[in-house]
């Protein structure tokens, strides 16, 4: 399955509940199913961290939806195989992604 496929999936369940709750409110359900996934990274439960995972990308999925974006088209026109910076695989940036 493509990630453009899987935005279809996520409009034909949820887009009659997403598009009346608005951009705004869908993205606080985006932020709070990311904040679920931070506290599941700090426990050893591997099936919640999943779960998490996949709520986290399904409210993303309906965000873009809302805001009428393909996510999957955006996603590779910005990282198209490669660093959308330093245009090299894998990434040689040495001060953007260090903790
Ligand atoms: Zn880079």
């Amino acid at each position: 399955m493509h990630i453009n496929e899987f935005q279809t999936m996520m409009r034909q369940i949820y887009f009659h509940h997403d598009s009346k709750r608005g951009a705004k409110r869908t993205f606080l359900w985006l932020v709070e199913e990311v904040e679920e996934l931070g506290e599941a990274i700090k426990g050893k439960d591997k099936k919640a961290l999943e779960n998490e995972v996949a709520d986290a990308l399904a409210w993303l999925a309906s965000l873009a939806n809302v805001v009428n974006i393909d996510l999957e088209k955006a996603a590779m026109a910005k990282y198209d195989h490669k660093c959308p910076k330093c245009k090299q695989i894998p990434c040689e940036c040495t001060r953007s992604f260090q903790p």
